[in-house]
């Protein structure tokens, strides 16, 4: 979680209205995937780190700053793609404050039988995303 929090500092106040979030993707112990929010906003992170893990995306771990989205916005929803990649562990830091997300992105996860867990780093995260949070308040 270290990593993707850090990929998230690297993003942040250049994302515009979106979340600097940060997604890092682990199988046995190497990272297979790492990515931010893109300048702008877009891509997110999720898309980005899964390009970059291609098919080995399939039994790894997943670590992301924030609650990937579930909602069809301007870009298809980061957790149908985890769930399509074949993610094993998605562990988050953060709830999406978003009310189209709030804990709907973790809870198609877990459905999808991924193994879901929340608040690993989470303070670290909020610090990252602090900006964000505050325009969000
Ligand atoms: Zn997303």
């Amino acid at each position: 979680m270290n990593a993707a929090i850090a990929a998230s500092l690297s993003q942040a106040g250049r994302t515009g209205e979106n979340p600097n979030v940060g997604c890092v993707i682990v199988k046995n112990g190497v990272i297979i995937g790492r990515g931010a929010t893109a300048d702008g906003g877009r891509p997110h992170a999720e898309t980005l780190a899964l390009a970059q893990a291609g098919a080995a995306a399939r039994g790894a771990d997943v670590y992301v700053t924030l609650e990937p989205c579930s909602h069809f916005g301007q870009t298809p929803p980061c957790t149908d793609a985890l769930i399509q990649a074949g993610i094993q562990r998605c562990f988050i830091a953060l709830i999406d404050p978003d009310p189209r997300v709030n804990f709907q992105g973790a809870a198609k996860l877990q459905e999808a039988g991924i193994d879901t867990s929340i608040g690993l780093c989470e303070i670290s995260a909020k610090e990252a995303m602090s900006d964000w949070l505050k325009n969000r308040a």
